[in-house]
């Protein structure tokens, strides 16, 4: 197709119903297909991938689903996020860590609707229980907004369960540990839309503990935050990553923000090495 670049169009960050997306695994593949996307990541909050990784054909067209998750931790105090790669199926022992990671999140929902107290909010539902639906903070906002204590998911974030409220606990889980347990997992790891202080302040720690990317290209960053963002990755011996962070609640159609693989090298390399 004319203007395509051989390297094939990547978005490696996308959510789905199973934690804070609005669509259906099976329906995000079937539109990223259509939006001529060729490489994406399914990389629910704690949760492995909900379909099998490996090449669909979707109305003639290939698509490629990689292995992923993304990954709550905290480093200095900050919750950050972690974006995990497999250029397969991720195994059952990264599986079983997520699982341990969503039940920890029905638990901090509970707290958070406990110190909201509030009616009507609902209880987490069976799926989370079981750790195979992450829960996140738009649950519990979007919760509020059916009980009638806010009129919009924002407002209820604004009033209730924004972090300076305070009412929904912190992760336990540390971004160095989320690392280990990824890497140990034969996962490729990538430090999600890190905030510019918190790069130049921790970027050192996390390369030491095994991180091999920064989330780079993403949308919405300038040309000059890109630069600097590679040049940083450069400096640490890390490659970059990129994705959308799509969500599908207020974003722009998909495909719209694609990386071209040839910007991906280091990346590609590493999945390939993976395998
Ligand atoms: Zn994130
Ligand atoms: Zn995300």
């Amino acid at each position: 197709m004319a203007g395509r670049s051989s390297g094939g169009r990547h978005d490696l960050h996308l959510h789905t119903v199973r934690s804070d997306g609005r669509l259906e695994p099976e329906e995000l593949l079937v539109r990223c297909a259509r939006a001529g996307l060729d490489v994406i990541a399914m990389t629910d909050h704690d949760l492995a991938s909900p379909l099998a990784a490996g090449e669909y054909v979707i109305h003639d067209h290939a698509i490629r689903l990689l292995g992923g998750a993304e990954v709550s931790g905290v480093h200095a105090g900050q919750e950050f996020h972690l974006l995990v790669y497999f250029p397969h199926d991720p195994p059952p022992t990264f599986r079983a860590f997520c699982a341990t990671r969503c039940k920890e999140r029905v638990r901090r929902y509970e707290a958070g609707r406990r110190a909201l107290d509030l009616p009507g909010v609902p209880d987490p539902d069976t799926s989370a229980r079981r750790g195979e639906r992450a829960l996140t903070r738009h649950h519990l906002a979007r919760g509020l907004v059916e009980a009638g204590h806010a009129t919009s998911v924002s407002e209820a974030f604004r009033r209730f369960t924004g972090d300076r409220h305070g009412n929904v606990p912190k992760v336990s889980l540390s971004l160095v540990e989320a690392i280990q347990v990824a890497k140990s997992a034969g996962g490729v790891t990538s430090w999600a839309h890190p905030p510019a202080a918190a790069l130049r302040a921790h970027l050192g720690d996390l390369v030491d503990a095994g991180l091999d990317a920064i989330e780079a290209l993403r949308p919405g960053m300038s040309t000059r935050e890109r630069r600097e963002t590679r040049a940083l990755a450069r400096r640490h011996g890390v490659f970059v990553t990129g994705g959308s962070d799509w969500h599908g609640w207020k974003d722009p159609e998909l495909g719209l923000f694609a990386i071209d693989g040839a910007d991906l090298e280091g990346f590609r390399t590493a999945l390939a090495e993976a395998a």
